[in-house]
């Protein structure tokens, strides 16, 4: 894996006002990648002033990618998903001495794959933008073209414990670093790029969960879309206002995060939300 500097297009656009009354022709839809075990005391953190009595339970939610297609631009994706290995191996072939003390925490039906819905949809990747580097976020990348930017916040850490635990996740691939102190923040969510120049998909960043955390705005002609990626992992989290604890990097800083959010959607009712770990197509 190589590591670049992402080229940040500065907008003139300085509100979402602004941006929202120029639409552009980009769209966006989700693919469920398989599902993941979390646990709901932690997803949602239990010491938060708001929550009183939080029930313990353990929550199957789905892995999501984003395809993001845009008329003229192209297809990109948000997040990478799963790859095929999880169909037959609830560890998704991570390595390693330690890989056989991992919880089966994970779970893919046949066809469910990243690959599976790109071929299925045609779609000629042009690049890819990552929320985080975490294993349900990136594993997909394994069987994606290695010749197209993989883009992440700065700061974002990437842990590979060989000859412990790994996953090669990122063999083969160039990772490009957004740097979002080159740009001016827009409120309320604060430093937030124009990552193709038109105005059409926002790459935002939501530190906390992870350090170069970010989050998406995607400005198309059906309205705008905010998707939260792990700011907020699930809608009861978006509804209670309380961002994660558990896999969660810096408690505060994830809430600082959830705290904009919550104030951007409340300034933007037009603006459909989605949520880390929310499948949009589901009923
Ligand atoms: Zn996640």
């Amino acid at each position: 894996m190589k590591r670049s500097i992402f080229t940040v297009k500065k907008s003139s656009m300085k509100s979402w006002n602004e941006i929202f009354r120029n639409q552009r022709p980009v769209k966006v839809k989700s693919f469920k990648t398989g599902t993941v075990i979390i646990n709901r005391r932690g997803t949602i953190n239990p010491n938060h002033s708001k929550i009183h009595d939080l029930e313990d339970k353990e929550l199957e939610v789905p892995i999501m990618a984003h395809w993001i297609h845009h008329e003229d631009f192209g297809d990109y994706l948000i997040d990478a998903g799963l790859d095929a290995s999880y169909f037959k191996d609830p560890r998704g072939n991570v390595r390693g001495i330690l890989a056989g003390f991992l919880a089966d925490e994970f779970h893919q039906d046949e066809n469910q794959n990243i690959a599976f819905h790109l071929q299925k949809n045609q779609v000629k990747l042009k690049g890819v933008f990552l929320s985080h580097l975490h294993s349900d976020h990136m594993a997909g990348i394994r069987e994606l073209p290695k010749n197209i930017p993989y883009v992440v916040g700065k700061g974002e850490k990437y842990f590979e414990y060989k000859p412990f635990l790994y996953g090669n996740y990122l063999k083969g691939i160039n990772l490009h670093e957004i740097d979002f102190s080159t740009v001016e923040p827009i409120r309320p969510l604060g430093l937030s790029v124009d990552l193709l120049g038109d105005g059409s998909l926002w790459a935002v960043s939501t530190p906390g969960h992870t350090r170069g955390h970010m989050s998406f705005v995607v400005n198309g002609f059906e309205g705008p879309v905010f998707l939260t990626t792990d700011a907020c992992f699930i809608r009861e989290g978006l509804e209670l206002g309380v961002a994660s604890s558990d896999y969660t990097w810096n408690v505060k800083m994830a809430q600082n995060s959830l705290d904009k959010i919550l104030e951007f959607l409340k300034e933007h009712p037009e603006v459909k939300v989605v949520c880390g770990h929310e499948d949009p197509n589901a009923d």
